[in-house]
């Protein structure tokens, strides 16, 4: 359960007048004058109780300069600079009359310099001192709006944090799951395939044709489980980051030497018209085994996407700091809405089709998988029934390309 509330922002806004004058009867008079123009206002008896209204939320502190003795000066000043900082409070100073035409008394100047100060020189004309108020309100409404989109980013960010958390942990225990189940399915699995191997041999009594044939099933299928697990439990240690990568500079050529043999077999059962480009000679940064692997499941599935007497190609792409090698087919293709989801685990287009070729989903997921880990990547461009072109790419090993080989 995701537990940050995207409406934890305050919604107090103090619109509050705070006003200090040397005695209680004055204050009580501009009270009344300015509650008379709409604005709500309270009288502070003394220095702690305007602090009092700084610390809880109050919209302007209008002070009498008599009020404002050096230690209630101090007092303010400590009080204003424990603000949060998208707080700026606004106060306004009552001078005595002539002041502000003679020098500023020193203490008021400091007031001045540290917090935001209006002056005003009494005697004040009231329209004067309500307008001012009204736009240190208006003012003071926007230091408010700048606390509450803060809090909301905060509260916002707080929230994908723990949605982020909770969906890594769901899918850590996901991939526990996995792992454990592969595991356990292996055992009995094996020990199928063991028993119909000894009975196929003879080893309990001789066997009748339609028996071989029904054991031949079973080892089969239980070839075909065996993949699938192993493709399952690899690909839950890829994704729980627990295969490690043995990065080395390799000449492109020799990653794709190794695989393009592999699948000669079958590509000649099929007729499969089969070029490979004259590599550049460059080196990617890749661990052997694992680039291997992706180029092993990327031709596989070329072979069986492709009809018979069609066409597969390798090609090669260097830039300054990437290499891809591309791997094109004419076969079936893709729908460009699957474009995206044939990289998701378990996805296949045609479950129909590949379930008689064989295949459980999961090869393009490792593989890509297995890309990103060495700090490449793995894209396709396909049209469905013209053919499709995988591109893996590698980054481009900065060691001298004459040393490059395995
Ligand atoms: P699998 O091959 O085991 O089904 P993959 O993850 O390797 O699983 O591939 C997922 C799906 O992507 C395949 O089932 C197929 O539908 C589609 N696909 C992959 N490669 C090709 C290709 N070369 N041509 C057409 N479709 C492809």
């Amino acid at each position: 359960m995701v537990r940050a509330e995207l409406s934890t922002v305050p919604d107090n806004r103090p619109q509050i007048v705070a006003i200090l004058t040397p005695s209680g009867s004055d204050g009580a008079v501009a009270k009344r004058m300015l509650e008379r123009e709409g604005l709500t206002a309270r009288v502070c008896r003394d220095v702690t109780e305007v602090n009092h209204y700084i610390d809880s939320g109050v919209g302007v502190a209008v002070i009498a300069e008599e009020a404002l003795n050096r230690a209630a000066r101090d007092a303010i000043i400590a009080a204003l600079d424990q603000q949060p900082p998208w707080s700026d409070l606004p106060i306004v100073l009552l001078l005595a009359e002539g002041e502000l035409s003679d020098a500023i008394m020193p203490g008021v100047a400091e007031l001045a310099m540290r917090g935001n100060v209006t002056l005003l020189e009494r005697p004040v004309r009231v329209a004067t001192l309500v307008t001012t108020l009204r736009s240190a309100l208006r003012a003071r409404a926007r230091q408010y709006d700048v606390r509450d989109s803060i809090a909301e980013r905060i509260a916002a960010a707080e929230f994908l944090r723990e949605a982020r958390e909770e969906a890594e942990s769901a899918n850590r225990a996901k991939m526990e799951f996995l792992a454990m189940m592969s595991h356990e399915l292996r055992t009995p699995l094996n020990a199928i395939g063991g028993y119909s191997q000894l009975i196929e041999l003879g080893v309990h009594g001789p066997i009748n044709d339609a028996q071989r044939s029904a054991i031949g099933r079973i080892r089969s299928s239980e070839a075909h489980l065996l993949g699938l697990i192993e493709d399952v439990l690899n690909f839950a240690k890829i994704e729980a980051g627990r295969v490690t990568f043995d990065l080395k500079p390799i000449l492109v050529e020799e990653l794709v030497t190794g695989v393009d043999v592999l699948v000669e077999p079958q590509m000649r059962e099929k007729g499969i018209a089969y070029t490979r480009e004259v590599a550049p000679r460059v080196c990617a940064l890749a661990d052997v085994e694992k680039a291997r692997q992706v180029l092993l499941n990327l031709l596989s599935n070329s072979v069986k996407f492709t009809p018979i007497e069609g066409r597969i190609s390798v090609g090669f792409a260097a830039r300054d700091d990437e290499v891809d090698i591309c791997i094109t087919d004419n076969g079936i293709g893709i729908p460009v809405e699957k474009l995206a989801a044939i990289f998701e685990p378990f996805v296949q287009v045609k479950r129909a089709y590949t379930s008689t070729h064989g295949g459980t989903g999961l090869g393009l997921a490792i593989s890509r998988d297995l890309a990103r880990a060495m700090g490449g990547e793995l894209t396709v461009r396909s049209v469905i029934e013209s053919g499709s072109t995988f591109t893996f790419t590698l980054p481009r090993a900065k060691a001298p390309e004459t040393l490059a080989t395995e």
